[in-house]
């Protein structure tokens, strides 16, 4: 048993009271979120929060960690004085392995790579009390679902998608390694309250309809912003009548709509799936305090009086969708794409379709998408673009593999990848003969942003459903319609694929011979932490200066980003992803994918001290070296993407002392403020065009700095003239502290020390 379910009985047995309190504040009956949300307050509150404004601080139940992530994490966690997490927590290794030749080959090759991060990772989860997933274990939120997510729940993951967790009821949420070490160091960890945004199922899916078409039908509907500082929950009949894992599969996409989580009622089907996982005690201890893991039954009879924003989909009438390219709200049903395809020029053929991933590899999603290329098979038709399977984790993989799954796959000629992100994350050496060629792919994953997968811009990726993945890799093109149109087989007949069908849960059980788990020393005290003073990958860190005390002046302007600027703009994921634990050497790809508005090239800057242009780091390395800092000005939505804090950390290292944006991703600004960097917006939007690409730069009125007042920024411009205007900011008192102190670790360590 790796849970803890001691754990979860004591959250149990105080929610009824903390539900019945929070009631009785609120004075009105709760959402689910509501009901989560307060029961987990670090200290009680006598008054109610207001969503939307007030910073709250939480105790969430659990922490988790990816390979990736883990390494800052727990590096920034050694430097904080603790001999133990003060949570449970768990360490899964599952972005380092690159996908080339199949899972075997592709692992063996990550052991060996990567060795000295996983034997950092597996020592000082063995020293400070963390579980270990070993590579090869699988993807931290497809393992999170299987072990330890829990209706009722709150948890904090260092990875984007941890709101995958939703799918069991769980209040889980994508956070920077930072948020993580103030955790697992006992501290508060602090949000702002979110708003909630209801989503109302009717009707049943059937057919060619799965949950998957649910979150991209939403996304189309609310666009990569419109989630931003909210909760999502899903309700009524429709939201009790599919999977558990299917729940998960929305909550995790809820990410791409920027919401803070998602979230589903506890019901029968998380019931189902906590027993098949080997937590019958979990689903009695849940059912037993069943009705407050649901919204009251007033907030499903009226649910504008109770969400900031309500959406009504009829499950009845879903069509399958396609969502793509370059962004995963540009949502298009099945019915309209091929269309799509045509007017805009994309490439049709498909090249290459890979299903699976921590979004989408359900034993329910792997049987229906086995189903159809058994279909492939019976019907003469085979696959026409490459086809990859990644299993979320060992247990779904070695279950699929008992039940013959993985050897129909074998037989269209797919790949089984290692269970691990590659290909999601960009860990993947695609063979491709031209890498300039437009090309398209499709995947069962969840984020498509250009160069996300293979690196490669020339490169269209879609976001579907794996059982529309499976069929359009049958067809071999993006124009093929499988609830309407034909395909020609090898004796020339035109024949039609039957609807998939799938198993929700295996019918035999999960099985698994080693699921890759290593418990963490009783005792830690004399585990070493091993890491190399030579080592290319992994560096101890030393603490952030603390602010000077003026205010700021003579700041270069770095970069001025024009458009999307996501956290795979400022860190590039792919091959930087070895540096992760290495924070001068990840340091080469700052801002590497931002194009500059001035020349509208990527990592192109003028370095004003030689008047020449060349990349973003070295222009950035040269101000250091004379002393200078800089600012970053960008778009709207800057940081959007994933919850990396080195896309924070990297302008922090290398001098950077403000990001001047027309608006932030949350857990990127946050993200900023933790490593104790001033993140600014402009108050007049206008104002971003003012920034001239010689300007020196002054931010005014730091000496008075507190919360909900506006600092001043003066560009001072080349030609003698200036222009002055006031900037925005949403820190409170405890996050000015940690920008005067240079950082949120130098305030705990501090604490620490005392
Ligand atoms: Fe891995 Fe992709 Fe899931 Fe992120 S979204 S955890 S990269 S599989």
């Amino acid at each position: 048993m790796v849970f803890d379910i001691d754990m979860i009985k004591g959250v149990y047995a105080a929610l009824p009271g903390k539900v019945e309190a929070t009631r009785k504040m609120l004075g009105r009956p709760l959402t689910l979120a509501e009901k989560i949300l307060y029961a987990h307050l670090f200290a009680p509150t006598a008054t109610p929060y207001e969503r939307g404004k007030s910073y709250v601080e939480f105790a969430p139940d659990r922490v988790a960690m990816q390979d990736a992530t883990a390494q800052m994490a727990l590096l920034q966690f050694m430097t904080c004085g603790r001999d133990k997490v003060a949570v449970p927590s768990t360490v899964h290794c599952d972005h380092l392995i690159q996908a080339e030749n199949g899972a075997a080959k592709d692992l063996a090759a990550a052991n060996n790579t990567n060795k000295e991060v996983y034997d950092f990772l597996s020592s000082i989860s063995d020293k400070y009390g963390i579980g270990f997933w070993k590579p090869g274990a699988g993807i931290i939120h497809q393992v999170v679902l299987e072990n330890y997510a829990f209706p009722g729940g709150m948890m904090i993951g260092t990875d984007s998608h941890t709101p995958n967790a939703g799918g069991l009821g769980m209040i889980a949420i994508g956070v920077g390694g930072a948020d993580a070490v103030d955790v697992m160091a006992g501290l508060p960890w602090e949000l702002k309250m979110p708003k909630l945004i209801g989503v109302k199922l009717t009707g049943k899916m059937s057919g060619w309809t799965s949950a998957k078409d649910i979150i991209l039908k939403v996304a189309g509907i609310l666009t990569v912003k419109g989630g931003t500082g909210c909760i999502v929950e899903y309700f009524g009949e429709g939201a009790d009548s599919f999977s558990a894992t299917g729940k998960a599969t929305i909550c995790n996409m809820g990410a791409e709509i920027g919401a803070t989580c998602s979230l589903f009622g506890y019901d029968e089907k998380m019931g189902d799936y906590l027993k098949l996982t080997s937590r019958a005690d979990v689903a009695a201890a849940a059912d037993a305090v069943k009705e407050h893991l649901r919204p009251d039954a007033e907030v499903y009879a009226d649910p504008a009086k109770y969400y900031d924003q309500v959406i009504e989909i009829n499950l009845d009438e879903l069509e399958p969708y396609v969502n793509g390219p370059f962004t995963p709200d540009l949502a298009w049903p099945i019915s309209k794409f091929a269309q799509a395809v045509k007017e805009n020029n994309w490439p049709e053929k498909l090249e290459v379709a890979l299903i699976g991933s921590c979004t989408n590899s359900s034993y329910e999603d792997i049987s229906r998408s086995a189903s159809l290329a058994q279909q492939a098979i019976d019907k003469g038709l085979g696959m026409k673009s490459e086809y990859t399977i990644t299993p979320g984790s060992e247990l779904v993989r070695y279950t699929i593999e008992r039940d013959g799954l993985l050897n129909t796959f074998a037989q269209v000629g797919g790949v089984v990848l290692a269970n691990a992100c590659g290909p999601c994350i960009g860990q993947w050496a695609r063979h491709i003969d031209d890498p300039n060629r437009k090309n398209s792919i499709i995947t069962s994953f969840n984020r498509n942003f250009a160069k996300r997968n293979d690196g490669l811009a020339s490169t269209h990726a879609f976001v579907a459903s794996p059982e529309i993945v499976t069929a359009l890799a049958i067809a071999g093109s993006l124009t093929f319609n499988p609830l309407t149109d034909t395909l020609k087989n090898k004796n020339g007949e035109d024949v039609k694929l039957d609807e998939p069908k799938g198993f929700e849960l295996p019918v035999k059980g999960f099985a698994v011979e080693d699921a890759g788990y290593q418990a963490p020393a009783a005792d830690g005290s004399n585990v070493q932490v091993i890491v190399s003073p030579e080592s290319q990958r992994l560096q101890l860190l030393a603490p952030f200066a603390a602010w000077e005390g003026t205010d700021l002046k003579g700041l270069k302007l770095l970069i001025k980003a024009k458009g999307k600027c996501t956290t795979d703009h400022i860190s590039m994921a792919g091959p930087w992803l070895k540096f992760r634990g290495h924070l001068d050497n990840i340091s080469n790809n700052m801002l590497i994918g931002a194009v500059n508005a001035f020349n509208d090239k990527t990592d192109t800057v003028k370095n004003e001290l030689t008047g020449e242009y060349g990349a973003v780091p070295a222009t950035m390395r040269a101000y250091k070296a004379a002393g200078l800092g800089a600012v970053v000005v960008g778009d709207e939505n800057y940081g959007e993407g994933s919850s990396r804090e080195h896309a924070a950390m990297e302008p922090r290292h290398l001098g950077v002392r403000a990001i001047l944006v027309k608006s932030f991703a949350r857990i990127h600004e946050t993200n900023l403020k933790k490593q104790g960097m001033l993140a600014l917006t402009f108050a007049n939007k206008e104002d971003y065009d003012k920034v001239q690409e010689d300007d020196n730069i002054d931010i005014l009125g730091l000496t008075s700095f507190v919360p909900g007042s506006q600092l001043t920024v003066v560009l001072n411009h080349k030609d003698g003239s200036k222009d002055e205007f006031a900037v925005n900011h949403t820190y409170n008192e405890q996050q000015i502290q940690w920008f005067k102190a240079g950082g949120a670790l130098n305030v705990i360590r501090a604490e620490f020390a005392k």
